[in-house]
């Protein structure tokens, strides 16, 4: 009996994240077609069919790109809080009343043993929210897209046994990169994403004794390499006295390529 999860795609290019338990599956986000979204469920040896239903973090398009059609198609319940459910309802077509689910900011919902856990983060999107789900005294937080990590995400977050982690950007890259001031300003700002040095000087403060896996995730593909990510996020915590490879692995995520179905 364990929680089991993939990240499916990560990357501006689009955005899918699945777990498992016993008697229940879940998607986090559909940020790719329909088609490409049944790839990758394939190459974990899943089925869409079988998802119990999708939760919705936020309404850009790398987020709910597949999800009207795979709702439908698939008849999916889906959970978002309101202001997203406004936010995205002329994107992605019409769903029944019957699929569609309120799942307010900084609540719980239970789905047999497994507590999925909403909180907000910092980002220009009507109402972003992430999610940590726990089940049998583990722990999975997931959390991209976020301007910066608050004391009050960190304390939500705290001790997971494995993190999904947004390390969006290398500062470097992104100010010296072909992207136009504007966007600059909207990647660095507090609402748009985190780099990769803030995302490791956050995670010091939330790494616990149960941290098995911190996987990076939401690697800008303009400004950001996954090796420079690795690097630059394992000396920031090692400086900090975190060595990743003994009580922790770091892991990469790929827009095209899940991660292995993996107990947390
Ligand atoms: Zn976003
Ligand atoms: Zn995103």
């Amino acid at each position: 009996m364990s929680l089991q999860f993939s990240v499916l795609a990560s990357g501006s290019t689009g955005n899918a994240f699945y777990l498992e338990t016993e008697e229940h599956s879940f998607l986090v986000d559909a940020g790719l077609s329909g088609k490409a979204m049944d790839g990758l469920m394939e190459r974990i040896g899943r089925k869409i069919d079988d998802v119990d239903g999708i939760f919705v973090t936020h309404e850009h398009s790398d987020h709910i790109k597949g999800l009207g059609v795979i709702a439908r198609k698939y008849g999916l319940p889906v959970y978002a809080n309101e202001k997203t459910w406004k936010a995205m309802e002329n994107q992605i077509g019409k769903l029944d009343t019957g699929q569609k689910f309120l799942f307010p900011m900084e609540s719980v919902k239970s789905f047999g043993g497994l507590d999925v856990e909403s909180f907000g983060v910092s980002h220009d999107a009507a109402e972003p929210m992430f999610y940590v789900f726990h089940y049998q005294g583990r722990k999975l937080a997931l959390m991209t897209d976020t301007g910066y990590v608050s004391d009050r995400m960190k304390g939500i977050i705290r001790s997971a046994n494995v993190f999904v982690f947004e390390s969006n950007h290398d500062v470097g890259m992104l100010q010296m990169g072909r992207y136009p001031w504007s966007i600059k300003r909207r990647i660095l700002s507090d609402v748009g994403h985190v780099s990769n040095e803030d995302a490791a000087l956050a995670m010091t403060d939330v790494i616990g004794d149960g941290t098995s896996r911190i996987y990076l995730a939401h690697l800008s593909q303009d400004n950001n390499m996954k090796e420079l990510a690795r690097m630059s996020v394992q000396q920031t915590l090692a400086a900090k006295g975190f060595v990743a490879g003994e009580t922790f692995q770091l892991f990469d995520t790929d827009p095209k390529i899940p991660t292995p179905l993996c107990a947390v």
